[in-house]
């Protein structure tokens, strides 16, 4: 059989070839993955370790050159692959992967052959560029190649399509809050979203009524902001507000410090206010 494909470079392929490359596609996006989870490298941890071992290689420990070698593999790919999954990221926390710029190829580095250090530095290029080949594959389907959005986490992953082969719709998806690895990690940070939104919101209530109140400030005291007797007792009304309005989520009760912490604020909304 036959396959006639521009996707495979344009050239007639046997059936047996087009599913062995994307046999291919599929072990390489899932190599990629398992290659950026791992935690990069400090700077510089190659170059050291060649440095110690240079003149005695067969002194250098097996387990811990192949670690090395996987942490700088992971921060070569980072380089990359974090500044194109930002791209898709919006200033309102919102990411659509269908958006991502991708970075300009890597080019592997010319070195001199046969010495041991530049075989070790020529084979982390190699597996660099090897591995990346799935981001500038236009059938590679790297767009659902994604990182964990909850700040603690982090994790690279595949994101799996929500309708079975509608990855085109998927691609072109605005995740609200960011992609996540999982449901919890979704929740969680939505919830802590959600709350953030929460306490900036009642503190804008705060400051709108503590700035109406001012409103009443006789104009022949001296600056308000200067006024202490007057803040404590602006803070007593707040807590009053708070009760009333039952925005005990935010807090309990505020002092005059609470106030103090806002001065600005609440004078540039009180000017606001007066000039209406
Ligand atoms: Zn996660």
């Amino acid at each position: 059989m036959e396959l006639d494909t521009d996707n495979l470079g344009g050239e007639a392929v046997n059936y047996e070839t087009f599913l062995a490359i994307l046999a291919e596609r599929v072990r390489a996006r899932g190599e990629l993955v398992e290659a950026l989870n791992v935690e990069p490298g400090a700077p510089g941890a190659l170059a050291r370790f060649i440095d110690n071992y240079e003149r005695s290689r067969e002194a250098a420990p097996a387990d811990e050159l192949s670690l090395i070698i996987k942490c700088e593999l992971s921060s070569k790919l980072r380089s990359y692959v974090d500044p194109w999954l930002s791209s898709g990221l919006s200033a309102d926390g919102s990411e659509s992967p269908g958006n991502r710029k991708l970075p300009a190829k890597p080019v592997q580095t010319k070195r001199t052959p046969g010495n041991w250090a530049n075989d070790l530095l020529d084979s982390v290029d190699y597996d660099t560029v090897r591995l990346l080949g799935v981001l500038y594959d236009p059938e590679g389907h790297a767009d659902n190649l994604c990182k964990c959005r909850l700040a603690k986490c982090g994790r690279y992953f595949l994101k799996t399509p929500l309708r079975r082969y509608s990855l085109a719709n998927a691609l072109r998806s605005r995740y609200q809050y960011g992609t996540f690895c999982c449901l919890s990690h979704q929740k969680l940070a939505s919830a802590s979203i959600a709350t953030k939104k929460q306490r900036s919101e009642s503190e804008s209530a705060l400051i709108e009524f503590a700035a109406t109140d001012l409103l009443s400030y006789p104009a022949n005291r001296r600056d308000w902001r200067q006024d202490a007797k007057y803040k404590e007792k602006l803070a007593g009304k707040i807590s009053g507000y708070i009760a009333k309005r039952n925005l005990y989520s935010y807090r309990t009760q505020v002092t005059a410090n609470w106030v103090n912490r806002r001065l600005p604020r609440i004078e540039q909304r009180r000017l606001e206010l007066a000039a209406k």
